[in-house]
This record gives C-alpha cells, sequence and structure tokens, in this order.
C-alpha cells in the first residue's frame, strides 16, 4: 500500500477564513485516518497579492484548531524552476506551445466570434506556427506566452471524483489555456499541478469551486506523464440567499480569528465546520477527536452545498446558530481542567486573572468556572457575564436592576440587614443562608423570591444563574456582605 498524502495549499492573500479552515481540516481528518501524511503548501506565487501577514495568519489559525501538519510549510515561490521545467518539456514533447497573439489580436478575434455567435476561446492561430515561424517571431523579440496543447481528440475525458463520481468534459471544450505568462511566470493551474506531482500527492480534497481547474489539471498530469491523484470535491458554504460567503459580504465572521476573538473552543469550531459538508449518517453532533477520525469517510463528505445559517445584524447570535449550539455543547461538558486552561487566557486578557487560581485558589477556580458554565454560551462570557466572580466592579445589567430591584425600595433596608445576619451567622453555609433569606422574608410579609431576586441582582448583576446559595458559598462571607451593604449606591 502507498502511503496517502494530502495537502492543504492556501493562497496567502488574505485571513484564513472558514471555507479554508475546513478544507484544512478534512485533508487532516483524511491522512490520520489513512495514517498518512498532511503537507502544507504556501501557494505564494501571486506575489503581488501575498502578504507576510496572510502567511502567520493561516499558520497561526491552524494552529489554534489544532490542524498539524507532516511536511512544509514548503512556499511554491521556490520551486519555481520545477514549473518552468515542466513547461519546458511540454514544449519539447508537443504538449504545449508559444503563442505570439498580442491581447489586441485575442481581443478583436474574440469580438469576431462573439458577433457570429461561435465558440469563444483561443482560436489555436499558433498552435500551426511552423518552428521557423517560432524562431523568427523570438528573433524579432516578440513576446510569448506558453500554451498548453489539449490533444486533438474526439469524445470525453475525466476523473472518478470520489463524492461526486465520474466527471467528464468534451475535449473540444477546452480552450488551449495559458500555463506560462509572458512574463516567464508559471500560472496556478500548472504550478499546484507540478507541486502536487513532486510532492506525490495521492488525494485531492477541495472544493467544488475548483472542479473547472481539475478538469485542465488531468489534462497536465497525461502530458506530464504521471498518474492522476484521487480527487474529491466538497460542497461549497452558501448564505441563507445560496450565496457563496465572503468577506466582502459577511464581514469578519468568515475569518477563524474572529471565532478565537470571540471565545469559541477550537474543536468546538472544527466540529461546527465538518459537519458543514460531511454527515455520519446517524443523529451523532457531537465527535471527539478520535471519533472523527474513525468515523471521517471521503463518501459521506456532501453533494450538496451547504449552508450557514446566519442573519446579518442578528441580535440574537452573532454566527450560525448551530455553531454556537456546538460551543455551548463542548464549554459545558469539557473536562474542567481544560475549561480552565482556556478561561485562564480570557480571563489575563481582561486582566482578572490572579497567579493564585494556578496555585492555592485552583480548587475555588475550577470550581467556580465549573457552577458558571452551564449558562454561558462562550469562553469570554465568564470575563463579561461572570465577571462578578472574579472582580468586584462588574456591571449590574438593567434588566435585573430595574425588575428585581429599583421594583422594590424596601430592598434599600433590607438587603442590609440580610447583610447583618449573614455577618453573625456562626456557619456561612448554603443551608444557614437560605434559612436565614427565608426567615426574613417571612418576617417581611414577602415571598422568598423577593429577598433572593434583589441579592441576586445585587452580587452577580445578573438576572439568573445558579443557585443562589451556591454563589454565596463561591464567593465568600465578605464579599456577599458587602455587596448586600452597597445595596444604597443603586437607589441613588
Ligand atoms: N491555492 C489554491 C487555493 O487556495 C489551492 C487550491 C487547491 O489546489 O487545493 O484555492
Amino acid at each position: 500500500m502507498t502511503e496517502t498524502r494530502l495537502r492543504f495549499p492556501p493562497s496567502p492573500t488574505g485571513y484564513l477564513h472558514i471555507g479554508g479552515a475546513r478544507t484544512a481540516l478534512f485533508n487532516w481528518l483524511y491522512a490520520k485516518k489513512t495514517g498518512g501524511k498532511l503537507i502544507l503548501r504556501i501557494e505564494d506565487t501571486d506575489t503581488e497579492r501575498s502578504t507576510q501577514e496572510s502567511i502567520q495568519g493561516i499558520l497561526d489559525g491552524l494552529e489554534w484548531l489544532g490542524i498539524d501538519w507532516d511536511e512544509g510549510p514548503y512556499f511554491q515561490t521556490e520551486f519555481s524552476a520545477d514549473h518552468l521545467a515542466a513547461a519546458n518539456r511540454m514544449l519539447t514533447e508537443g504538449h504545449a506551445y508559444k503563442c505570439f497573439c498580442s491581447k489586441e489580436d485575442l481581443d478583436a478575434r474574440k469580438e469576431a466570434a462573439m458577433a457570429a455567435k461561435q465558440v469563444v476561446g483561443y482560436d489555436g492561430t499558433c498552435r500551426h506556427l511552423s518552428p521557423q515561424q517560432v524562431a523568427d517571431n523570438e528573433a524579432a523579440g516578440m513576446p510569448f506566452v506558453i500554451r498548453f496543447k489539449v490533444p486533438e481528440r474526439s469524445g470525453m475525458f475525466g476523473y472518478d471524483d470520489k463524492v461526486l463520481g465520474r466527471i467528464e468534459q468534451n475535449y473540444k471544450e477546452i480552450e488551449d489555456f495559458v500555463i506560462v505568462r509572458s512574463n516567464s511566470k508559471p500560472l496556478y493551474l500548472l504550478c499546484n499541478v507540478v507541486d502536487d506531482i513532486r510532492d506525490r500527492i495521492t488525494h485531492i480534497l477541495r472544493g467544488q469551486d475548483h472542479m473547472t481547474n481539475t478538469l485542465r489539471q488531468v489534462l497536465l498530469y497525461e502530458a506530464l506523464n504521471a498518474a492522476l491523484p484521487v480527487f474529491a470535491h466538497m460542497p461549497l458554504t452558501l448564505d441563507l440567499k445560496k450565496a457563496k460567503i465572503s468577506k466582502r459580504s459577511h464581514g469578519e465572521i468568515v475569518a477563524v480569528q474572529f471565532y478565537k476573538e470571540h471565545g469559541f473552543i477550537p474543536w468546538a469550531l472544527s466540529n461546527f465546520l465538518v459537519l458543514l459538508g460531511w454527515s455520519s449518517g446517524t443523529d451523532k453532533e457531537f465527535f471527539s477527536r478520535e471519533e472523527l477520525i474513525e468515523a471521517f469517510t471521503l463518501e459521506r463528505i456532501n453533494k450538496s452545498n451547504s449552508i450557514f445559517n446566519y442573519r446579518k445584524g442578528d441580535e440574537k447570535f452573532f454566527t450560525d446558530p448551530k455553531a454556537i449550539a456546538i460551543n455551548e455543547h463542548y464549554l459545558r461538558t469539557m473536562d474542567i481542567n481544560e475549561i480552565g486552561d482556556m478561561v485562564q487566557k480570557v480571563l489575563e486578557k481582561e486582566n482578572l486573572w490572579d497567579a493564585a487560581y494556578a496555585g492555592e485558589k485552583k480548587q475555588w477556580y475550577l470550581q467556580t468556572l465549573d457552577l458558571i458554565r452551564d449558562r454561558f454560551h462562550t469562553l469570554n462570557d465568564f470575563a463579561t457575564l461572570g465577571r462578578a466572580y472574579f472582580a468586584d466592579d462588574f456591571a449590574v445589567e438593567e434588566k435585573p436592576l430595574a425588575k428585581n430591584l429599583l421594583k422594590f425600595p424596601e430592598l434599600q433596608q433590607w438587603l442590609p440587614e440580610l447583610a447583618g445576619r449573614y455577618q453573625t451567622l456562626a456557619q456561612f453555609t448554603s443551608e444557614e443562608t437560605e434559612r436565614v433569606a427565608k426567615e426574613l422574608a417571612e418576617e417581611k410579609g414577602v415571598k422568598p423570591g423577593i429577598i433572593v431576586n434583589g441579592m441576586r441582582t445585587v452580587v452577580t448583576g445578573q438576572l439568573a444563574g445558579p443557585s443562589m446559595y451556591d454563589i454565596l458559598m463561591t464567593l465568600g462571607r465578605d464579599k456577599v456582605v458587602q455587596r448586600l451593604r452597597d445595596v444604597d449606591k443603586f437607589f441613588q
């Protein structure tokens, strides 16, 4: 059995977007599944649009997602000699020819063909130049491109796509395409194939938007006398209006970085992206890394396009609700130590981190995260909705402030009174604090909820959350008493 060799070859002309990340994931999964290798190749031949910043962004994004590779990164520009050698070999062997047609000539002929309702494409003028004519043109210093000579055959050719089945096209429908520009720069179609042959790539998994390239490349493989790799084309990701998702129309939401900044768990994003183009054939939605490697097959990649379910300006969801639901799942079920490490980064960024959380207060830290994570959607929520657990300067949300505190002016007296009783409690336990709160409510002739909701508001700033008495135990007597006493500030 030959080793499977896959590649992820991004063009570094922008950030890593979720479509690219999904492609990387699929290749990575298949490499892992088959015990093969993943090669990272940076396709930087478009020197005008490629940037160092983009390369760094791609590497950072892959690292954050946990996608590792076995070889590379290789940089395509370092292999220009190979690309030109392949073009020259095709010239020598009659699979390519020099074309001296100027842009003006081409445009004029194209217009004429269009007017006559004929097929528009290169008309093959230079295909039939004699060696003498070619030599004369070159001696005259005429610029030329190198074109691939599409075989003069009738009928169809193609390849067997692992996802879509047999894909074919008629030879006649393919024009003699350019493989080297007049400035001697080889084009993507050629470079990509030459590199894949050199890197001994056995499987190419990429988006369906590359299918027109694939047909041309199949011809290049033949001309270069190389075996075809297995092709598997993945569905595109469209928005609700069936348009391709892009930065221009959707903004940063398509960037992997966006999810990192919004407190996504990397594996949750990966899990979501994989389901956006592959299905296990069961209802199972959450897969660990190992489960996914086990379950993944090329045959189960979806044929039809996937929908990224996001409405611009949606106030409730900042991205596809499914992505958020998957993130919530991992946030609430992952090992608390792992959550602890991820939340540490968030707290550090917000200056809420205390070194003791990794030392003597570690147990408190992990228990607190475990207590509050059930209602959170992202890692960032620990620093925003959960700020009261890590700092005293937390905001009180408007809704509980109005509904649970200001609506009951008596709480301005009652909560400090409760503080006094908590201060002197022999044992500050959840049972005792609950008993005392209920006692106070009874004395005042109100439902315990009035006291408890008021207390929750000043102690956490939130409308809802975990059990009130668990919260009190987590925060400890001093903080609770202080916050209950400070209730005055809200009534001014
Ligand atoms: N550089 C190409 C891209 O980013 C590679 C496509 C491919 O062959 O997979 O679209």
